[in-house]
C-alpha cells in the first residue's frame, strides 16, 4: 500500500497470545504512520478501520479477556442473524 506521504507501507502485526487476538496494520517506512488496522480474535476479524482512524488499534490496546469474549460473541451473533435474514428473504 501507499502512505499519504507517498512512501510504501509494510504490513506489521501485534499479538496478544493469551487472548488469541491479533492486530494487523500498515506502517509507513518513511514517516512511521500507522493505518488500515484490522483486529482478529481467534482468527475472526472483529473490526477494521479505514485510513488513519484508530478504532481497531484502540480496541486492541484496551482489549482484555472479557472484551475479547464479547467481541467474538457479537460477531457470531451477527453472522447467525445474517444467515436468518438471508433465509427469510427467499
Ligand atoms: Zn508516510
Amino acid at each position: 500500500m501507499q502512505c499519504k506521504c507517498g512512501s510504501e507501507t509494510r504490513q506489521n502485526e501485534a499479538v496478544k497470545g493469551r487472548l488469541s487476538a491479533r492486530l494487523e496494520f500498515q506502517v509507513c517506512k518513511a514517516c512511521g504512520c500507522v493505518s488500515d488496522a484490522e483486529l482478529f480474535v481467534k482468527g475472526v476479524k472483529v473490526t477494521e478501520e479505514t485510513g488513519t482512524q484508530a478504532t481497531a488499534r484502540l480496541l486492541f490496546d484496551t482489549l482484555d479477556a472479557e472484551a475479547a469474549e464479547n467481541l467474538e460473541a457479537a460477531q457470531e451473533q451477527f453472522r447467525s442473524e445474517s444467515v436468518e435474514l438471508a433465509g427469510e428473504s427467499k
